[in-house]
């Protein structure tokens, strides 16, 4: 495997974003030369990433030639487990289309190791390709986003919830058995990939995702293409701590005062006092958040105390991150499009408030509704990013 150079990712994004466009447009779109596009053109038709489109211009001239991402191209497979554990798999081509898609019950217990964990999700994607109906050699790269610590560069699992916490080879052990590439990856990384090729970060080459999911998640895009540390791993911005003292609120990480203590679906539900404890499903997590926005919507002063004051430790975590990094943009994804009413106001407020003047100024933040099948559009958009020798 290689990362595709920053010239192919340019003309890419190009013909994904303006598409279809002619050879003649993308020097402009991409600031390449035309020698360059010729030569990337060339490549990108010949791998089957793009396609060429004739449309007539009239009476005299030749047909223009037009460029588009192939839709019959190759395949990508994005796959997940959810929270029942059972493995959701969706094909999707390098338009961010779905052509399949399938949840097989994987069958790990929680007693089990990665190891098992791995023959598992091994076993059912090869029974959710064999379901398909795909051919095995049109399927470009299977893109597998798990909520675990992970080194994407390297395919290896540092720490995964319920499971022994030793650096496991996942991404090679689930290769080696469907003699397919496999890019292990975290979910976060995987929701900022499908911002930037299809959402609401489309254009933007360098910017910060915060999300608000069960917990404060993020990653980074740098340069056009994602950012993780040394060691391939995307930020863990979640347990920062935005409270401090003796009744900074308990995370479930076994911290006191983390941002996702307070701002996250879990931080706010258990801030709201809905529920006592760390051991709830995160469905049940998700409907209760729904009635805790449903009441703050309607003007419960409680429920909308809780929901400000989420915002409030949201914008503390956003101006560290400007003080530390510098991310240009912040898109905070929010899992109902209630939330933006009900926060945006505080949020301003308070991050305004914790940055030197001026500072504030300089970064725009903007809040959407996380994509809702950003899991199949990231996976896709992880086949544009990195090709096969
Ligand atoms: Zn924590």
């Amino acid at each position: 495997m290689k990362m595709v150079s920053s010239g192919e990712i340019r003309v890419l994004k190009a013909i994904r974003s303006d598409g279809p466009v002619s050879r003649r447009d993308l020097p402009e779109l991409t600031g390449l030369a035309a020698g360059t596009i010729t030569l990337i053109t060339a490549d990108l038709l010949r791998r089957g990433f793009i396609t060429e489109k004739r449309e007539a211009t009239g009476q005299s001239g030749r047909p223009r030639v037009f460029l588009e991402i192939r839709e019959d191209g190759p395949i990508v497979l994005g796959a997940t487990l959810t929270e029942n554990g059972a493995l959701r798999t969706t094909f999707v081509d390098l338009s961010g289309n779905i052509r399949f898609g399938t949840e097989i019950e994987t069958g790990i217990g929680v007693a089990g190791s990665l190891d098992d964990l791995a023959e598992a999700v091994g076993r059912t994607l090869e029974a959710a390709i064999e379901a398909s109906g795909c051919d095995r050699k049109d399927i470009e790269r299977i893109g597998l986003s798990l909520p675990a610590l992970v080194d994407s560069d390297q395919g290896v699992i540092h720490f995964m919830m319920t499971f022994p916490q030793t650096p496991f080879p996942f991404a090679k052990v689930v290769s080696a058995r469907l003699g397919l590439p496999v890019t292990l990856e975290n979910h976060m990384s995987c929701l900022a990939r499908a911002e930037h090729w299809f959402g609401q970060a489309k254009g933007l080459d360098s910017f910060t995702l915060i999300h608000i999911g069960p917990a404060i998640g993020s990653a980074q895009y740098f340069a056009g293409m994602p950012r993780t540390g040394v060691h391939g791993i995307a930020p863990q911005i979640g347990h920062v701590k935005t409270a401090r003292g003796d009744d900074a609120a308990r995370c479930y990480c076994g911290a006191h005062g983390c941002a996702t203590a307070y701002a996250s679906i879990y931080g706010m539900v258990q801030q709201a006092g809905l529920v006592d404890g760390f051991d709830i499903a995160p469905a049940q997590q998700a409907e209760l958040f729904g009635q805790l926005v449903a009441r703050a919507s309607e003007g419960d002063e409680a429920m909308l105390e809780v929901v400000e004051r989420g915002a409030a430790h949201l914008a503390l975590l956003a101006a560290d991150i400007v003080i530390a990094t510098d991310p240009g943009v912040i898109l905070v994804t929010v899992p109902d499009a209630r939330c933006i009413e009900l926060m945006r106001g505080r949020f301003d407020e308070v991050f305004r408030a914790h940055l030197v003047p001026g500072v504030a100024s300089l970064t725009e933040v903007r809040f959407a509704v996380a994509l809702p099948d950003w899991e199949a559009k990231g996976a896709a958009a992880l086949a544009l990013e990195r090709v096969r020798q």
